[in-house]
């Protein structure tokens, strides 16, 4: 189910004419009836640009929405997953992010619609299983890329590398100092199918350990692209987090799971992926 609200549906294409596969085009905000055994509950956008461009909506997909998956989930008794994100730990003051810690949100800021949403699904997902005894499993997924990601949403290494192979100046907010992890989508997908076989219940991290800088990225990005581009400096943009870093003991030990591709690996097939779209392909 998705309603196409950041993409084409160009991803799903190839899985259409597979037995078993079928598409519902729906907002999650109406109320649904799915009998399902598995819901991965995956709905909301998660680029800046787009979940600002529309905030009360956000919100609304994130809480909403997230009753309505939630009451099919207790309705036919299914499994369900709710797809957190590192960003319920806010502007972390805690390196790396133990699922322990709290976070530190603002409460009404741009980034707020989101943050504060996807908080309040932790929350209906517990008071779910504690209330009606859904079962429930929560990944808390830090930055993620790769093949299929969306074109032109303002994210860092889709900037990056639209810029590196237009031969535009990559666009560093800040000083270029703020670090983020990255996680390559091959590894994800594991990563959130180990979880929902697995009996953990409670928030499991899951992401790429390795942490890197702006600018280092910037670098990386203009070499295995062999750009001639440079950088430009803009303003950072408000309550951007400048440290984000998953502690994966938890998803290590109780998954036996760990990333397996590196960033360059991971950076040189996004390239392969973007220079093909970029053909037409
Ligand atoms: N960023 C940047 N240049 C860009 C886009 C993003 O320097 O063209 C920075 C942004 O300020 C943030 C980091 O890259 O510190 C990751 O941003 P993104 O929007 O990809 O995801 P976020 O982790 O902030 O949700």
């Amino acid at each position: 189910m998705d309603n196409l609200h950041t993409s084409t549906g160009q991803n799903i294409r190839p899985f259409a004419d597979r037995p078993g596969f079928s598409f519902v085009e729906q907002d999650i905000t109406v109320p649904l009836d799915i009998a399902a055994e598995r819901i991965y509950n995956l709905a909301c956008p998660a680029s800046p640009v787009h979940y600002q461009s529309d905030p009360v909506r956000t919100v609304k997909t994130s809480v909403l929405g997230t009753i309505n998956v939630l009451e099919t989930a207790r309705k036919y008794k299914s499994r369900i997953l709710q797809a957190s994100t590192s960003e319920i730990y806010g502007s972390p003051l805690v390196h790396p992010q133990p699922e322990s810690y709290w976070g530190n949100v603002n409460p009404i800021g741009k980034r707020s619609c989101y943050d504060e949403g996807k908080r309040c699904a932790e929350t209906l997902f517990y008071d779910y299983r504690r209330q009606f005894e859904v079962d429930i499993r929560v990944a808390r997924i830090f930055n993620t890329y790769g093949p299929g990601m969306s074109f032109n949403d303002g994210r860092v290494i889709g900037n990056f590398i639209l810029q590196a192979l237009s031969g535009k100046d990559l666009t560093l907010y800040g000083d270029g100092s703020h670090t983020r992890s990255f996680c390559y989508v091959s590894d994800m997908v594991s990563g959130l199918i180990n979880l929902m076989e697995s009996d953990l219940c409670q928030p499991v991290n899951l992401g790429n350990p390795l942490e890197i800088s702006m600018s280092r990225l910037a670098e990386e990005i203009i070499t295995l692209t062999g750009s001639t581009s440079g950088v430009v400096y803009l303003p950072l943009p408000e309550d951007d987090p400048q440290r984000r870093n998953p502690d994966i003991t938890l998803a290590k030990s109780d998954l036996g799971w760990t990333p397996a591709v590196a960033l360059k690996a991971g950076l040189a097939e996004t390239i392969r992926y973007f220079k093909k779209m970029a053909a037409g392909a």
